[in-house]
């Protein structure tokens, strides 16, 4: 179980009064490359605090696939996306477990003696010599489809990620979308739901080629129904509570699913947000930051971006570059933290001899 010093400014009375931190190196984003940032900093003797706007630390690999096996994380045959969380966590927890989730990190001010003053959206202000930016592509949510109501039923039988595929046990399903997620998950959810009905709007699905022909089998077999080419019309229920889904044709034909989720999964909405006007090179394209490849620093000095959100030429957006990059940005952070100080290069395995 993960047990760490997490900030949840979230009631009204905190929101009012400013809460201030003071850290060594701020670390934006908490997914995979931000907590092995963490680590790293810390095996360099660095105080951290960590900020992501999620609720939960992991980023991708909790918000959107943690009970998906990953097969090239070095070392590991395969591992479950939420057990590499959990385990990059308890690897940075030896020595930093400052955690303000929840809020977004908004505006920058730059000190006179190189340091900055980090402002979240919660009210903090957190001080610190450097940054390192592990933000993926900026604070994420899911695309909304545009149903009158829908708002009503988020999270109680609208829901657009999969935390636990068990908590859709023996349910009816609904999976709106086309792409990968949608297929993925119509496959993963199918051993556990009673039902799943699949709507997309065109009769080809955008995902991989082996993991539709594997929707398709079900579909002849199992508990899976294609109801295409259909999309999303509006939602039938009861304080919160899906009865029934209705879908329409282009040409208005229309169908009442009775169902008691839906899963619209239409992507994600990334957006770098209030990092767009730090003065960083945007990336526009791939909603990035430009940095040297050698240092992994931006435009602006102290200030590091690693994985997704760092862009250089030839960058391969993968998590184990993501680890690589954080190894080096944080040894730069090292030498901005302390100017002062001469750095001895200490491999891992004669740290605790
Ligand atoms: C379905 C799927 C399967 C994948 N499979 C693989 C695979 O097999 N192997 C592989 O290497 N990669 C895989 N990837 C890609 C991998 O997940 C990403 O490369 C990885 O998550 C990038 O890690 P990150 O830490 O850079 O960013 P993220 O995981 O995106 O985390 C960034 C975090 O920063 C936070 N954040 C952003 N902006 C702010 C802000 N202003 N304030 C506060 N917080 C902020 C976000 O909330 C988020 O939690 C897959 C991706 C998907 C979607």
């Amino acid at each position: 179980m993960i047990v760490m010093k997490i900030y949840k400014n979230t009631t009204k009375e905190n929101n009012k009064s400013m809460k201030e931190y003071t850290t060594d190196v701020l670390i934006v984003g908490a997914g995979p490359v931000g907590l092995f940032a963490n680590y790293q900093a810390g095996f360099l003797g660095m105080k951290t605090i960590v900020v992501d706007a999620l609720d939960e630390i992991g980023g991708q690999l909790s918000a959107l696939y943690p009970y998906k096996y990953i097969y090239d994380i070095p070392g590991f045959t395969k591992i479950l996306a939420k057990d590499l969380v959990s385990n990059l966590y308890e690897q940075a927890s030896q020595f930093n477990k400052e955690y303000l989730l929840k809020r977004h990190i908004t505006n920058l001010v730059s000190n006179e003696d190189g340091s900055y003053s980090v402002h979240s959206s919660l009210n903090d202000v957190i001080h610190c010599k450097a940054i390192v930016l592990a933000a993926g592509a900026g604070a994420f949510g899911p695309n909304v489809p545009p149903i009158e109501g829908i708002e009503s039923y988020h999270n109680k039988s609208v829901f657009y990620f999969v935390k636990n595929p068990d908590d859709f046990k023996d349910k009816t399903i609904v999976i709106a979308g086309g792409g990968d997620s949608a297929v993925d998950w119509a496959i993963g959810l199918s051993s556990v739901a009673k039902k799943i009905y699949v709507i997309h709007r065109r009769n080809q699905f955008r995902a991989a080629q082996s993991t539709v022909d594997q929707m398709y089998d079900l579909a002849k077999t199992g508990n899976i129904e294609l109801v295409i080419p259909y999309q999303l019309d509006r939602l039938i229920g009861n304080n919160g509570m899906l009865e029934s889904v209705v879908v329409k044709t282009l040409s208005g034909e229309e169908k009442i699913i009775e169902a008691n989720c839906l899963l619209p999964l239409f992507g994600l909405s990334r957006s770098l947000g209030a990092l767009e006007k730090w003065g960083f090179t945007i990336n526009k394209m791939h909603s990035s930051i430009d940095v040297s490849p050698n240092t992994l620093e931006t435009k602006l000095k102290g200030i590091y971006a690693v994985g997704d959100v760092a862009s250089y030429e030839h960058k391969i957006k993968l998590i184990t570059v993501g680890f690589a990059e954080s190894a080096s940005a944080v040894h730069m952070a090292w030498k901005y933290v302390f100017p002062n100080k001469v750095f001895h290069f200490v491999h891992s395995t004669s740290s605790k001899e």
